[in-house]
């Protein structure tokens, strides 16, 4: 059995092995594949019945030109890359990884905050430039530093990961307020649920946790950002498209959202002509917040027993059944 791995370099980049998916079949890892090259693509999948993506887009085009394929795995939660449906269509389920670094990419949605909160790399940098041993006083600081306690978290999108981050926001002293489509008992220990409308009236830091849906897709945009308190701080390490970012950036701009903290952009690698970059008070961190080493371990480990449950005729984790 072939089994293909199309771009699996930012999984593994010479930390971890491919071991446990060498023993279920014959493997090929390639580090990259065009995101835009269907050819390639197609190409690269050829015979293989096993396709292993993390962000290589898999789409109907790509399903009819490979015949073979009998099972998608990607190395992600979000499934956004696969066009489930069309695999679906075609008997062919697709498995993500639910759940491997929820505690991860929680904790980084906080450390962007932060960040925002204090700018510990640029008054790092400052000291090391010399300006705090040339101060004339015991202290300076370059940006209004920000107290959490106290002030409202609100989260759109109160699954795992949205609800870890809440958990940790709450430790703050922060109240945690969430809007989710399916409200849960776990949920209700941490936050109290509200509609999406009082979220963002209400939040002074809105974070977002819900998956990239097509009724999800712009949730920030200029309506909603008007909705918002003046001053308010926006997260996203989910998915880049969830923000119009033009409209982020000239909220950002005018001062009508103080501050933006997002390991996403709605084009990854970030294009150079992305108006986030620019925009005032806008921290960007390069997709990076699922990828402590024991996060893609964990990610490995449970990839491999998807396949595994696949081939033994007990799926598991199919977003398309
Ligand atoms: P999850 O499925 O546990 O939680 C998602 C929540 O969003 C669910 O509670 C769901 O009910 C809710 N939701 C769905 N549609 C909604 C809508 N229209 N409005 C409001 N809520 C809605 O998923 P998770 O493990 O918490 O992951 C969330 C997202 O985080 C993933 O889909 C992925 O895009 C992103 N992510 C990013 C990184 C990264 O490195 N930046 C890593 C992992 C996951």
């Amino acid at each position: 059995m072939k089994i293909v791995i199309l771009d699996g370099y930012t999984e593994n980049p010479g930390d971890l092995s491919w071991e446990g998916f060498e023993q279920l079949g014959e493997l090929t890892v390639y580090d990259r594949t065009s995101l835009t090259d269907i050819g390639e693509i197609n190409a690269r999948i050829g015979d293989a019945e096993i396709v292993i993506t993390n962000k290589t887009p898999i789409r109907r085009e790509t399903l009819d030109a490979c015949p073979a394929i009998r099972y998608i795995g990607v190395l992600a939660t979000g499934y956004n890359v696969v066009d489930v449906e069309a695999a679906k269509d075609k008997g062919i389920p697709v498995a993500n990884i639910p759940s491997y670094g929820t505690e991860a990419v929680g904790q980084f949605a906080i450390a962007l905050l932060l960040e925002i909160c204090h700018h510990i790399g640029h008054h790092d940098k400052a000291v090391k430039e010399g300006r705090w041993a040339s101060s004339p006083d015991f202290c300076f600081w370059d940006y209004p530093l920000i107290e959490l306690s106290g002030k409202t978290m609100g989260i759109i999108g109160f699954g795992r990961i949205g609800q870890v981050t809440g958990r940790i926001a709450k430790a703050m002293g922060m109240e945690v307020i969430a809007y989710d489509e399916y409200p849960n008992d776990s949920g209700r220990e941490i936050a109290r649920y509200v509609s999406l409308d009082e979220l963002l009236a209400e939040s002074h830091v809105i974070s977002l946790h819900c998956p990239l849906f097509p009724s999800t897709e712009g949730i920030v945009n200029k309506d909603s950002i008007a909705k918002m308190k003046d001053g308010v701080i926006v997260l996203n390490n989910s998915r880049g498209p969830l923000i119009v970012e033009q409209d982020l950036a000239d909220a950002l701009n005018s001062g009508k959202v103080y501050a933006a903290g997002l390991d996403v952009a709605s084009a990854e690698p970030v294009r150079g002509d992305n108006p986030l970059l620019t925009a005032k008070n806008c921290i960007i961190t390069p997709h990076i917040s699922w990828a402590p080493k024991e996060s893609r371990q964990r990610l490995m480990d449970i990839a491999v027993d998807n396949l595994r449950q696949y081939l033994s005729g007990s799926p598991v984790n199919i977003v398309n059944a």
